[in-house]
């Protein structure tokens, strides 16, 4: 393959090209310290007229998908409609949440896959499906396993919301998964030389004989019809589509988003065409710590590490662990509708995606509480107050005020001082294709579509009506892999 003769007339290309150079910026924005390198790219010129396998989207679900595929044998291709790969993934500030990992053991956290399922089944306010969820929590150590045997180590393990134990699982520095994940990936992908094509929008999935038989995609502004024997759909979801979204829940009107832009809902449509199911389109989560200039979301870990969130007087007003929809509501019920979330440096130190914070130009610092507050226009008694009773509440591991019972590792006393103003967010479409545990797309009858395979956002169910931090990962890591198992199984047969 040509990659590196191709990289020079990418890069060229991005540069030459406003949209494309904004995407490019955001994504280094967003990414800890990944390097998108372009030259991992394949060359349209090598495109071939099919493959064993054709996957729609390159993000994380859909690179584990086709690593997964090849490694069992298949001759595969992923499709890229952006000009970089990446997606949702990339900006995943989080991490991914796993039980009975190595990790947790080398750890000494307790952790068992029956509490994962109880827990992301509480935060779905039981509406998941139960057998994708079993599936998913059973198979989250083994995704572990493998991330870390093609280079991709989750071993610092934190809090999240809803979720009863240090079950996140983070890039050892503890910055955010997402542009480790997504450079890792890609690095496999260069080196196993899986043909990556970007720029390359699928707009048609057909069919022969009532079987998947290739797709339409235009890839670098030309029309093609590439063969194939299964197409695995990892498309992501629709949150970056904000007439989607408010057409199907019109409450959300004018909500900041913080999907990249290319989450617009194509796999869910062209699944649909072929009589596929849909599941939970309601079902759509609103992140509640997104700075509202810039979309940009604020990772759960500042809170699972020990942030609080106070109000415009200084105040707490919530058990900042609680899942994302009751903290949402509880800030939209504010007055003020915002929020600041407080940190310290202990904790600057420790979730290092503040850095980033930082460079964006979103926090606001102070070497005391008072000039926090005063920077803040909050009155800085309050302020005090609040930090002296939390700090309390930590030293006892009570806090009478809210019931927080996760989080509370340490205080927030040491100087400087941080805060971020925020207000809830866009963030995760939960509902989507349905499929089963071996990822076969499925029609309204049960039935599934030959030759269909789908993972990661663009499916549905399996977080119910409310998505746990940290589970978005693991959903796309393990179903991406099973679907890229049980399509090489398929195309073999
Ligand atoms: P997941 O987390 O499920 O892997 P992501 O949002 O990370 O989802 O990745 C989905 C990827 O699919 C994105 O990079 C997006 O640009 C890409 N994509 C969406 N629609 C199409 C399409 N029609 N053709 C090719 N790629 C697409």
């Amino acid at each position: 393959m040509n990659l590196r003769k191709w990289a020079i007339g990418l890069i060229s290309t991005a540069l030459l090209s406003a949209p494309i150079t904004t995407a490019l910026a955001e994504e280094a924005d967003t990414t800890s310290g990944a390097s998108q390198t372009s030259e991992w790219y394949a060359d349209p010129a090598t495109l071939k007229e099919s493959y064993d396998i054709v996957i729609i989207g390159a993000g994380g679900g859909g690179m584990a998908a086709a690593i997964t595929a090849q490694e069992a044998g298949a001759d595969v291709a992923i499709f890229e409609k952006m000009p970089i790969a990446g997606g949702n993934t990339s900006k995943s500030s989080g991490g991914m949440n796993a039980s009975e990992t190595k990790f947790q053991k080398e750890q000494g956290i307790e952790d068992s896959n029956d509490l994962f399922y109880e827990d992301t089944l509480e935060g779905g306010k039981g509406t998941n499906d139960p057998e994708l969820l079993r599936y998913m929590v059973d198979h989250s150590a083994e995704a572990i396993d493998w991330l870390d045997s093609i280079g991709i180590t989750l071993n610092n393990i934190t809090f999240s919301g809803g979720a009863s134990v240090k079950r996140i699982h983070r890039p050892e520095d503890g910055s955010a998964v997402g542009g480790y994940l997504v450079e890792g990936l890609l690095r496999n992908i260069h080196e196993k030389e899986i043909p990556l094509f970007v720029n390359s929008e699928v707009t048609k999935i057909n069919e022969t004989d009532g079987r998947v038989s290739g797709v339409n995609v235009t890839v670098e502004g030309e029309e093609k019809t590439i063969n194939a024997k299964a197409v695995i759909i990892a498309t992501g979801g629709f949150g970056g589509n904000l007439e989607m979204v408010s057409e199907i829940k019109p409450e959300l009107e004018g909500f900041v988003t913080t999907n990249h832009e290319g989450a617009t809902g194509d796999g869910i449509r062209m699944a649909e065409e072929l009589g596929a199911a849909v599941v939970d389109m309601d079902q759509i989560q609103i992140h509640p710590t997104v700075e509202q200039s810039t979309s940009y979301l604020v990772t759960e870990s500042v809170r699972g590490d020990g942030g609080i969130l106070v109000n415009q007087q200084g105040e707490r007003f919530t058990d900042e662990l609680l899942t994302r929809d009751k903290v949402s509501a509880n800030i939209i019920a504010l007055p003020e509708k915002y929020a600041y979330i407080i940190a310290d440096q202990r904790l600057k130190e420790s979730v290092t995606a503040i850095n980033q914070y930082e460079e964006k130009g979103i926090v606001t610092k102070a070497e005391t509480i008072e000039e926090l507050a005063e920077k803040l226009e909050i009155p800085a008694e309050n302020l005090k107050a609040t930090l002296d009773t939390w700090n309390e509440a930590v030293k006892n591991q009570e806090d009478k005020d809210f019931g927080r019972t996760t989080g509370m590792e340490y205080d927030l006393s040491h100087a400087p001082y941080y805060a971020i103003k925020i207000a809830p967010g866009i963030h995760h479409t939960m509902g989507g294709l349905k499929i089963d545990t071996e990822t076969h797309v499925l029609r309204e009858d049960g039935t599934a579509i030959e030759g269909l395979f789908g993972a990661g956002e663009v499916t549905g169910q399996v977080h119910g009506s409310n998505r746990i931090g940290g589970n978005a990962v693991a959903d796309i890591i393990v179903f991406g892999r099973q679907a890229g198992n049980i399509a090489s199984e398929y195309v073999k047969q």
